[in-house]
């Protein structure tokens, strides 16, 4: 008698960094992302020991998609002894080589000045900030360096992309398709078909899983049918009447109030993403001419390029954008935007004054190019920061989005804050609960065990209950290290 496929959750299970799951059975073995872990530095430092796995023993690894959190750790791979493919839709193939070799660059960077004590400064200095959060931030060893260039590269090779739809055999009585999931360009909700003795199970990963509603992407499909769904619920406690932004006129009114008042608008913003919306928002009002000739800068190769990747996909694009390419357009470019794709570049950018907005990373505000832009424009009445996602607790950022901040230092330099300071809210890449819902139950066939990974505990406990009285008869939320067996 075969024994039934089993599932182990080394990562993401009741937060929502370091996806990583394994499928084992008699015959196969398939891990489902290796994503880092991220927030902290005690996170950080997680990342650095692998699961207990043998690597070598694999038969494949899956990728739902290129952000951080479900791919970070691919670097690792070589190292580990695993040379075999990494599956994963085609514009996340072409995605990979280049997140990995930023991710090993930024890892070594990190290292570099730590040592020196050159690294990031971006601090609340009134009110002054809780000592303990402070010493929570404060790194007492050298950040970890999980893989380099080289094996970055290596891991890049490794990886195969496969049209959505299209089965491939992974391992002895294992094979895959990849469903869209609307999220990011080339993400995808990974589906295994596990034989077993005479049976068949359909096992379903939902990867992160995008709202639906105005997108520059098509709209995505409801979940396929299946036995068992491993879900990320992101946004499972998020409340029914949470605000949510009506982005294209809050970012006209931005833009109105940058020309009227010789504004510089600073937009801390995740390359792969965040960074697609937003421009393509823009794109829409310089259309329209409302952005007349004010200088829109994308600081952030990455975003620059994860742009290139969508025009050379149309056929994952809304009806809207796929038309605009048709025609010879990109809907990620309009007269006035400006790519800056160099540090000398983005230095030069930080210090002009007058109306304009700036798209630069970090999104999480902690680093990279955008702290030079706040350092010039933070302190002044003629700044404005507008945060469009998620901010870390006790981050410079939240105390600036919340209006907490009074008094900063960034790059060493203290600033009162002048600048004008909004929030969008709820500009998620995540479908809401009842959107997750639906998701999952659109077939018509309700699964017979659902598996809740990628969400706090509250926003589990919370998805778990609305699938409880939507009919799921077996919802759970494993553990950390749990192993799970249909
Ligand atoms: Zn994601």
């Amino acid at each position: 008698m075969s024994k039934a496929p089993s599932l182990t959750f080394f990562g993401a299970a009741g937060e929502v960094t370091g996806s990583c799951t394994l499928l084992e059975t008699d015959r196969a073995r398939v891990l489902v992302d290796f994503g880092l872990f991220q927030g902290s530095h005690e996170q950080e430092r997680r990342s650095a020991d692998p699961p207990p796995v043998d690597f070598r023993s694999l038969d494949a690894v899956v990728c739902t998609h290129a952000h951080i959190d479900h791919c970070g750790r691919l670097g690792m791979l070589p190292r580990l002894g695993f040379d075999r493919a990494i599956w994963c839709s085609e514009p996340t193939a072409e995605l990979l080589p280049m997140v990995l070799r930023s991710s090993a660059n930024l890892q070594k960077v990190r290292l570099q000045e730590h040592r020196e004590g050159t690294g990031p400064d971006a601090v609340v200095v009134d009110p002054p900030p809780d000592p303990a959060v402070t010493s929570a931030q404060r790194r007492t060893e050298d950040p970890p360096v999980l893989y380099g260039g080289g094996d970055a590269d290596r891991a890049g090779r490794m990886a195969i992309g496969v049209p959505y739809g299209a089965w491939r055999d992974l391992a002895d009585g294992v094979r895959m398709r990849l469903h869209d999931a609307g999220h990011v360009i080339g993400s995808a909700s990974v589906e295994l078909e596990v034989k077993h003795g005479a049976s068949r199970t359909r096992i379903l990963f939902s990867g992160d899983v995008g709202p639906r509603g105005d997108s520059y992407l098509r709209e995505r499909p409801d979940a396929p049918e299946a036995d068992v769904v491993v879900m990320e619920c992101t946004t499972g406690a998020r409340p029914a009447d949470a605000p949510v932004a009506d982005v294209p006129v809050e970012l006209r009114e931005i833009v109105a109030d940058c020309r009227a008042r010789d504004r510089t608008a600073v937009l801390p913003t995740f390359s792969l993403g965040r960074a697609q919306v937003i421009v393509h928002h823009l794109a829409r009002l310089a259309r329209e001419g409302v952005m007349g000739e004010m200088p829109v800068y994308l600081d952030s190769p990455m975003a620059i390029r994860a742009g290139e990747l969508c025009v050379r996909h149309p056929s994952l694009l809304s009806d809207e954008a796929r038309a605009m390419v048709s025609r010879g357009h990109s809907p990620f470019d309009f007269d006035s935007l400006h790519f800056l794709w160099s540090r000398r570049h983005s230095l030069r950018i930080a210090g002009r004054q007058g109306a304009g907005i700036v798209l630069a990373g970090s999104g999480f505000c902690d680093a990279g190019p955008v702290l030079h832009h706040l350092e010039h424009h933070v302190g002044h009445d003629h700044g404005h920061v507008v945060f469009t996602g998620y901010v870390l607790p006790g981050s410079l950022a939240e105390a600036l989005a919340e209006g907490r901040a009074r008094r900063v230092r960034i790059n060493g330099q203290e600033l009162d804050v002048r600048a004008r300071v909004t929030r969008l809210h709820g500009l998620s890449g995540h479908a809401d609960p009842s959107q997750m819902e639906s998701w999952l139950l659109g077939s018509g066939k309700v699964p017979s065990a659902v598996l809740l990974n990628h969400g706090d505990e509250r926003a589990r406990e919370m998805m778990s209950a609305r699938l409880a009285s939507a009919g799921c008869a077996r919802v759970e939320r494993p553990a950390p290290g749990a192993t799970w067996s249909a």
